[in-house]
């Protein structure tokens, strides 16, 4: 190993390392969430390389700012993050896992498919969180995405609303655009960069509407026995509360996944047969 060499690896460390340590004085993480941050980026900058990790920081700084944003007024509504937003490793996992897996088998077999399907892991988890965080800020109540005739209140697991959906197209525009500008898709692909946004756009939208009708459907849903509000939280107001819809194992860390998953699924189909 050359010195630049060494001196390159070094730097990728202190990065992540720095990102990791703001983020943790920041609260947009807690210590278990910084742990499994570090994991996922250090396999992305050692795997998929600098430009690689520019577009996950992308992803983390759009989370971090959305879930801050209006914080108080969410609190207020009761639909806020808990801890102040700082997120733990099952939340970090859930958003990141897929990212470090993609990094790693385009890393194994190359070509660009999974380049795509890492752009769309990512850009779904930025979707996801953003039309969450806005969509509680949406001034019209979210609609059932099962049963669209419904309102439910902000905050409510399946409930999707107009803001947030354009959020969602935001996001796979923004991953999109940045992964096709930092080259993580090959340029010698004679990819253009329409078909690239094309393609993350797209499975940042089934991936997101996959995590919606899952959370209307068999995400655990939850009554307050004090305050009588739904909720996907276990314990609300201090107490147990009781399961009204859905199985108990699946809370918004595996409806999340699962709806990252199919984001990915979705950008390996498209990338295939663009
Ligand atoms: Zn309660």
């Amino acid at each position: 190993m050359t010195f630049p060499v060494l001196v390159d690896y070094a730097l990728r460390v202190l990065v992540v390392l720095v990102f990791g340590i703001v983020s943790l004085r920041k609260k947009l993480v807690d210590l278990t969430g910084f742990m499994a941050g570090l994991v996922v980026g250090l396999s992305v900058i050692f795997l998929g390389g600098w430009n690689w990790f520019i577009v996950l920081l992308l992803f983390h700084l759009v989370a971090g700012v959305a879930t801050k944003w209006k914080y108080e007024y969410k609190r207020r509504l009761g639909v806020a993050e808990e801890k102040g937003g700082a997120r733990g490793w099952r939340n970090v996992l859930a958003n990141g896992l897929l990212a470090s897996i993609t990094v790693s088998l385009e890393k194994i077999f190359g070509g660009q498919v999974w380049a795509y399907a890492y752009l769309a892991s990512v850009s779904t988890a930025m979707g996801d969180t953003l039309a969450t965080e806005l969509g509680l800020l949406s001034p019209s109540k979210p609609r059932l995405i099962t049963r669209p005739w419904i309102r439910v209140e902000p905050g409510t697991s399946g409930g999707v609303s107009l803001l947030g959906y354009l959020a969602t197209i935001l996001a796979g525009l923004i991953v999109g655009f940045s992964g096709y500008l930092l080259g993580v898709v090959p340029y010698e692909n004679n990819q253009d960069v329409l078909t690239t946004v094309f393609i993350v756009t797209t499975s940042t939208l089934v991936g997101v509407t996959v995590d919606s009708i899952l959370g209307a459907t068999i995400q655990a849903q939850y009554r307050c026995t004090v305050c009588g509000k739904l909720t996907e939280k276990p314990i609300h107001c201090g107490r147990r509360a009781i399961l009204v819809r859905g199985f108990k194992v699946i809370d918004n860390h595996v409806v999340n996944i699962i709806g990252i998953g199919s984001g990915v699924l979705s950008a390996l189909i498209l990338s295939l047969i663009a």
